[in-house]
């Protein structure tokens, strides 16, 4: 019966930036149950898929998770033979030059319902990222999309390219997987009559955040590959358009360019925090460090929402504790009308934010986003009155101390702050290569888990080769007392904040000498 239910989606996943898949494919990818993905998918857009899909590395490059590709289609036929929704995630486009056809063709033969959702393909994306436009009035009326895998030398007639027409070919030339031949590729169509002295880029990780472009001309390209260590995946783009580069390019210019930045905080906060990011070109590797949970035994919440009318302040610290608070006021059957007699105070923007998503305002915001300062503000506005602290079920007090002084207060806890057992595997690798620049840190409970949660020699790189990014005075000290300098503290405590302080640092160290 759930045989009937199987299917495979054949989505592709664009070029590198998880933001260029579409709409339709985030939407399959996120029912999914099984997900079979290509080295060339973003590792961000696996994060699309349920935590429960069974998520199978093809791999296709060097590495342990290389599938050939029978063992692929083979995969593909069991899982949806077995009812499940699966996708195929494939980077660009699922039907150029990526073998898509050969997998829908073997559903087909299995009576397999499948989807083709198409994708960005490298052709027009990592160009675009480039700052190359592959068709431009008064530079090119045509643009071919030309494999380069086999040697243009070596095997006349057999790679299916016509390369003397190629040569001749009045448009731009985007050879894909031409890297290892670029040498053959190059001298053939100079050959064949190409003018050598013709515009021609190669176009590295295109839309990543390792994305590099090297220019000039078909007679010079190869040799400065050579000298730059050119690496796949890249495209070669041949011709006038390659010039319009310096007036287009852009994305070399944002100003987290090829910045690596880990993001630690719990899941269903580090999607938006990590757009944000990526908004300004930074690569993001989601690694919570805690999670957020609902608490076991709601009778505590449940009795503070019962009693609402008894308050005349309800106070929030985080984002978290507003929504876990309404969340559970309305699973109660209660609504807005219930908090009619009570003022709302918001610890910062973020959390005044997450109130007018419900359509509340806050009252009070403190000037500096923290509890001292709330405690400060709320003591000029509340003294006397009756308070409740939604919040974590761990965290500081000093909310509660100080108001104690002034002002009836009682705290409930709306929400758990649950350590995660442990970090990436891939995490701690790339702390150890190198391959990561940054650290966020946005409490000092994270920071500590952190700490706790990485080995000894990874724990000695933070800091030092690897920058933090605090996002307040208190988050520093935390990381100070764990060992750790801080690179870049936010001046005003928001996630906001933390990315100025960064873009700062990052700038500082871009400035011209
Ligand atoms: N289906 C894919 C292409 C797969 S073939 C698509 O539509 O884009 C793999 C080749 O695509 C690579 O060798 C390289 O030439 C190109 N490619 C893929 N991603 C790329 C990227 N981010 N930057 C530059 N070239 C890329």
């Amino acid at each position: 019966m759930s045989r009937e239910r199987g299917i495979v989606y054949l989505i592709g996943a664009g070029p590198g930036d998880p933001g260029l898949m579409t709409l339709r494919g985030a939407d399959r990818l996120g029912r999914a149950e099984v997900v079979v993905f290509d080295h060339l998918a973003s590792a961000r857009l696996l994060d699309l898929a349920p935590a429960s899909a069974l998520r199978i590395c093809a791999g296709k490059s060097v590495g342990h998770c290389t599938l050939d590709q029978n063992e692929i289609n083979q995969t593909l036929v069991e899982h949806a033979q077995a009812g499940k929704v699966v996708v195929r995630l494939k980077g660009g486009d699922p039907l150029v030059f990526g073998r898509g056809s050969e997998e829908a063709a073997v559903l087909r033969r299995h009576g397999i319902p499948f989807e083709i959702v198409p994708g960005v393909t490298a052709g027009v994306g990592a160009t675009a990222y480039a700052g190359i436009p592959v068709t431009c009035r008064g530079a090119a009326s045509a643009v071919a999309f030309v494999t380069g895998h086999s040697d243009p030398e070596a095997s006349a007639g057999r790679s299916g390219v016509d390369w003397p027409a190629l040569a001749r070919f009045p448009g731009t030339l985007v050879v894909y997987m031409g890297v290892t031949h670029l040498d053959a590729i190059c001298r053939t169509l100079i050959r064949e009559g190409k003018t050598s002295g013709t515009p021609a880029a190669i176009v590295e990780s295109g839309s990543l955040p390792s994305q590099r472009v090297v220019a000039g001309t078909l007679e010079s390209i190869t040799s400065l590959a050579r000298e730059r260590h050119v690496r796949p995946p890249a495209l070669l783009v041949v011709g006038e358009v390659v010039a319009r580069r310096g007036e287009l390019e852009w994305f070399e210019s944002l100003p987290l360019f090829g910045q690596r930045i880990v993001v630690t905080r719990p899941r269903d906060e580090a999607g938006r925090s990590a757009s944000a990011l990526e908004a300004l070109g930074a690569e993001v590797v989601v690694a919570p460090t805690v999670e957020i949970r609902p608490m076991a035994d709601t009778g505590p919440i449940d009795a503070a929402i019962d009693r609402l009318a008894d308050y005349d302040w309800l106070v929030f610290t985080s984002v978290n504790g507003v929504r876990s608070f309404l969340d559970r006021l309305f699973e109660r059957g209660k609504d807005l009308r219930a908090l009619g007699g009570v003022k709302l105070a918001a610890i910062g923007p973020s959390t005044a934010e997450a109130l007018d998503r419900f359509h509340l305002r806050a009252d009070l915001i403190p000037p500096s986003f923290r509890s001292e300062s709330l405690a400060e503000s709320l003591a000029g506005v509340a003294a006397g009155s009756r308070i409740l602290l939604a919040r974590a079920d761990r965290g500081r007090t000093i909310l509660k101390d100080e108001l104690s002084r002034l002002a009836d207060v009682d705290q409930v806890a709306v929400y758990q702050n649950a350590d995660a057992d442990q970090l990436p595997d891939s995490l701690v690798d790339r702390i150890m290569d190198g391959s990561i620049d940054w650290i966020t840190l946005s409490s000092s409970a994270i920071t500590a888990r952190l700490h706790a949660l990485l080995p000894e020699p990874a724990r000695r790189k933070i800091g030092r080769e690897i920058k933090l990014a605090s996002i307040s005075p208190i988050t520093t000290q935390a990381a100070a007392k764990l060992g750790w300098t801080v690179a870049a503290e936010a001046s005003t405590y928001t996630w906001d904040g933390l990315i100025e302080a960064m873009t700062r640092q990052v700038a500082a160290g871009r400035a011209p000498l």
